[in-house]
């Protein structure tokens, strides 16, 4: 294992997630090479949801400088992107939630994602301003999660335009998520739907997340914005391919610490209902991570960590503080040791997600309060 991707550890600390906002930008640029062989490249609305994905908004905010715009889930985090100091566009792809949510909109260049009337109802009830949010009505498409069906779809436009000329909303874009970008055959149909429901309507249009911009190049090209998350993250939307493997670098690097190593002779049992059992004497290591720290309770044995810069593998079953891991073939073993959970190139965070039944989305963003996260030094 490269030195460089060993963080160091914060005195005291049993585990810790360092967050390199390094490998955003470089990521968010991987991505905006790929958008840019289409002409005119679409711009990038950079997916900071779930306080982007797991890393902490402003651990990751310096990566994200060369993005277009920053897409989040709900208004207060819409605020909280300014807070953090980004001054471009943002977009807020759950729009209002309720009418009281009225009472946050005053944002400059905010942009709302409209999916259903009441939103409307509530835009419509607002006093005209000049700097008011622009919408992007959405498609429900094959994904269904939200957005306005193909009957409804022009009749909320033409509320929109409406809403429009009393300067209540600004400019009115489409957008449309699918829901099997991954898939080779998985847009064409979707997007050939979406295309006709706005037809001849004007405004921007907006598609594809990591999975559509990495898996359909070609179709990039007919889109304004896209919407990349979890690649700017370093983690690959494809199966079968990991994040560095697309050139993508992981962002989040946890660590535990190695603080006990025994012997455990043939035929002992380790852990909660004897999980494991050693076929010989075995030298194992107890290290500073369970489930209570967000790590998946369903990895089990043969999971990779890297202890020492040396991969090895997880025994047994993983407790709430604690996971025991095989030492076989790693002499300098010794307690205080970094042991490496996930998110080196050796080790991206889709292995042990994949080890779980699980998507490194889930673990990024699953990690608990009693994991204190750093910037990558
Ligand atoms: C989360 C989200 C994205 C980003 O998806 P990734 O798969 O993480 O790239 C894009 N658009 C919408 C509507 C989303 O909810």
């Amino acid at each position: 294992m490269n030195a460089r991707w060993l963080p160091s550890f914060v005195a005291g600390t049993r585990i810790q997630a360092s967050v390199d906002a390094d490998a955003i930008a470089h990521n968010l640029a991987v991505i905006r090479a790929h958008a840019g062989a289409a002409s005119p490249a679409p711009r990038i609305w950079a997916t900071a949801k779930a306080d982007a994905y797991g890393h902490g908004l402003s651990l990751a905010m310096p990566g994200l400088g060369q993005a277009d715009g920053i897409a989040v889930q709900q208004l207060p985090e819409a605020h909280a992107c300014r807070a953090a100091g980004w001054q471009g566009p943002i977009l807020v792809y759950g729009g209002l939630l309720a009418e009281e949510d009225i009472a946050q909109l005053d944002l400059a260049d905010l942009h709302l994602v409209i999916s259903h009337e009441a939103q409307l109802d509530w835009l419509a009830s607002c006093p005209p301003r000049p700097d008011a949010p622009a919408v992007w009505l959405r498609y429900d498409g094959d994904i269904r999660l939200a957005g306005f069906s193909d009957e409804a779809y022009a009749r909320a436009y033409a509320r929109c335009t409406a809403l429009a000329a009393q300067h209540r909303i600004g400019a009115i874009g489409h957008l449309s998520h699918y829901a099997r970008a991954e898939d080779e055959d998985g847009v064409a149909e979707a997007d050939a739907r979406f295309r006709q429901v706005i037809a001849g309507l004007p405004g921007l249009v907006s598609t594809c997340n990591s999975a559509a911009l990495l898996r359909h190049p070609g179709h990039v090209c007919a889109t304004d914005w896209v919407r990349p998350g979890i690649a700017l993250y370093g983690v690959s939307p494809l199966a079968g391919i990991d994040g560095p493997a697309l050139g993508l670098r992981p962002a989040m690097t946890l660590t535990a610490r190695l603080f006990a190593v025994q012997t455990l002779p043939a035929g002992a049992s380790i852990g909660y209902r004897a999980a494991f059992v050693a076929s010989r004497d075995m030298r194992v290591g107890l290290v500073s991570c369970g489930y209570g720290d967000g790590y998946p309770r369903h990895a089990g044995t043969g999971t990779p960590v890297l202890a020492g810069g040396r991969r090895t593998r997880l025994l047994g079953r993983v407790t709430m503080d604690v996971m025991i891991i095989d030492l076989d073939g790693i002499d300098h073993a010794a307690p205080g040791m970094p042991v490496v959970l996930w998110g080196t190139p050796d080790l991206p965070v889709e292995t042990v997600a994949a080890s779980a039944g699980t998507i490194a989305a889930e673990l990024l963003t699953g990690l608990t309060a009693r994991v204190p996260f750093t910037a990558r030094d």
